[in-house]
């Protein structure tokens, strides 16, 4: 199948394969004749893809062949990064063609506030917005939806986690009945599908690779004491084969700290958390995505939607709270369809949840020795430290309906 297939305006096609995609990815070839035939849609996939593009073009070629003077389409989703990048994507597809939007998130200052509430009454096509900065503009009447045609909700199950549901129910309450729901999510946890249930109108449904990492990934783990891991992370990013580096850490307190003891050996490293202005977060990313930054420390905060191509190398320094955050973080390596490596380290507090994320993915991940100068780790006894367990209980792994059932021994 080629993206001729759909039957896309010209402009909208010379956009795409001037983004360099020539043929389309899964999910696309799924959903794209879904939306184009009007239907509504909960879709499951994950970051990487080509999610994004599924729903925009069909979104895109729609305003096309019917341009109004309204705004058309309202896409929500959890971080002002993911918003800005789903803008970007918008611009580069939307190039050729006279479509307009808008990116609305909060943490940025009162001009560009009065820039964003200026385009909403200059008339743009295509609204992408957190949902608190939107719940702010509803409340003040700033926005028209009487002639929305398109509501997409973009990793809802992360909205979810990030207490965003009453905010988007309250949304919803604003938008015309009619219209076309879109919603997308790396995993269907059952509240999910029940708000998808209340807010999509007898909804086709897709499954895409449902929380699988990415083929294209190498996944390690080394199973170390906590004293162990400085040592061992700088033993790593000795290896020049990784030339663009991202390090997830738990928290901003251990993201900035480990910003300070890296720094001493290696220059090119920056740490990216919520402290920051969103003006310092933007250039960190264009340093990052354009080579001249070598490694990003992040929280979670970086595991969602960013993105970068070509990252060789993902390190959980802290192995994350759950299965779906493993999926996430990996997948900002290897991502469409290049390889990467992904490692994690394993503390003995973390042993229960990181057997967990192998058995939502069906597979032991391959559990590397340590360096000898560092000294013999502790045992992988994850039965003895399952108790540890998640911050949100066993239903997010083996009683999650994207469980996979029994573990495979290692391959
Ligand atoms: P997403 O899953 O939407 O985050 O997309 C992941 C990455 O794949 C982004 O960098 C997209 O620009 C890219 N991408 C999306 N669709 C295609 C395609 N059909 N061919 C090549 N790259 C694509």
């Amino acid at each position: 199948m080629t993206f001729d297939d759909f039957n896309f305006k010209p402009d909208l096609l010379e956009g795409l394969y001037s983004m360099g995609y020539k043929q389309p990815t899964p999910i696309q070839e799924q959903a794209i004749p879904v939306i184009l035939n009007n239907k509504d849609l909960i879709a499951c996939a994950q970051t990487g893809t080509g999610k994004t593009a599924a729903y925009l073009l069909p979104i895109i070629e729609h305003i096309l062949e019917a341009p109004t003077r309204h705004l058309n389409t309202l896409i929500i989703a959890p971080t002002r990064e993911l918003v800005l990048q789903i803008d970007q994507q918008i611009d580069g597809m939307g190039y050729f063609c006279s479509v307009g939007s808008i990116a609305i998130y909060g943490g940025n200052d009162g001009f560009t506030w009065e820039k964003q509430k200026h385009a909403l009454r200059e008339g743009v096509d295509i609204i992408c917005a957190t949902p608190g900065r939107l719940m702010a503009l509803l409340q003040n009447g700033d926005i028209n939806f009487e002639h929305l045609q398109h509501l997409v909700l973009d990793e809802a199950d992360r909205m979810l986690d990030m207490g965003f549901f009453d905010d988007i129910r309250s949304i919803i309450n604003y938008l015309p009945k009619q219209r076309q729901t879109i919603m997308f999510s790396a995993t269907m946890p059952s509240k999910i599908r029940m708000l998808a249930n209340q807010i999509a109108k007898d909804p086709e449904q897709i499954n895409i690779a449902i929380s699988k990492p990415a083929a294209g990934i190498v996944q390690q783990a080394y199973v170390v004491y906590d004293n162990q891991k400085e040592a061992l992370v700088k033993s790593i990013l000795k290896n020049p084969d990784y030339q663009s580096v991202i390090i997830f850490s738990s928290t901003k307190e251990n993201v900035k700290l480990l910003e300070k003891n890296l720094k001493r050996e290696e220059s090119s490293l920056k740490a990216f958390h919520s402290d920051l202005e969103q003006a310092e977060r933007e250039e960190i990313m264009r340093e990052f995505k354009s080579r001249r930054l070598r490694i990003l420390i992040g929280t979670d905060i970086l595991s969602r939607g960013i993105d970068v191509d070509g990252i060789s190398l993902v390190i959980n320094y802290d192995a994350p709270p759950d299965p779906e955050d493993y999926i996430h973080r990996i997948g900002r390596t290897a991502r469409a369809s290049k390889a990467g490596v992904a490692i994690t380290f394993v503390n003995q507090r973390d042993q229960g949840k990181f057997s967990r994320i192998e058995d939502l993915m069906g597979y032991e991940v391959t559990k590397m020795p340590l360096p000898p100068e560092l000294g013999p780790g502790p045992a992988y006894d994850p039965e003895a430290n399952k108790k540890e367990g998640f911050k949100r209980g066993p239903a997010n792994g083996k009683g999650n309906s994207n469980y996979k059932g029994k573990k495979k021994s290692r391959p």
